[in-house]
């Protein structure tokens, strides 16, 4: 260590000077949503901890140590690492249920979902409460019989196309 420490602000401060905005990039979890914040990663083993609106925040004075994530990712990640790798079903379906939307180009019919989430051994409830924690939006579709519904990430995909394009 040379150069006194930076503060919670003075990082984000300087990560948002160097490596721009947190949206101007795509979330580093695999939702290739537009991200929202700079995420730190929990790794560095210098790690530091500030008071910051009434909470006890754990994060890096090294750059090295932070990804762009969106929302929904950002506390996802921070939460797995509270439960120290091991966080409750419906939060481990909700990370799993953002990698799999992200890995289909648009919205998911929900019958194929829960038939993929089963082989995983996430049940119907748990789904329902891992697609609110991830912030996945649920539409009905017509013409397909009752109960049948579309899960999809919200449009922020689009929004991310744009910001590169007027970058
Ligand atoms: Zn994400």
């Amino acid at each position: 260590m040379t150069a006194p420490a930076l503060t919670y602000g003075g990082i984000h401060r300087r990560l948002r000077d160097q490596r721009g905005p947190a949206r101007q990039h795509r979330c580093a979890s695999s939702c290739s949503r537009q991200a929202h914040d700079w995420s730190y990663t929990g790794e560095d083993p210098n790690e530091l901890t500030q008071r910051f609106y009434g909470r006890d925040r754990r994060y890096s004075s090294d750059m090295a140590f932070y990804a762009p994530r969106c929302r929904s990712c950002h506390r996802l990640h921070d939460e797995s690492d509270r439960w120290g790798g091991q966080p409750p079903p419906s939060r481990r379906a909700a990370a799993w249920l953002i990698d799999y939307l992200g890995s289909h180009d648009g919205p998911v019919l929900t019958t194929q979902i829960y038939a993929a989430a089963e082989q995983q051994g996430y049940g119907r409830p748990v789904m329902a409460k891992a697609r609110r924690l991830a912030g996945v939006a649920s539409t009905p579709v017509t013409g397909h019989g009752p109960n049948r519904r579309l899960w999809s990430l919200p449009a922020d995909f689009r929004q991310t196309a744009r910001v590169e394009n007027s970058a």
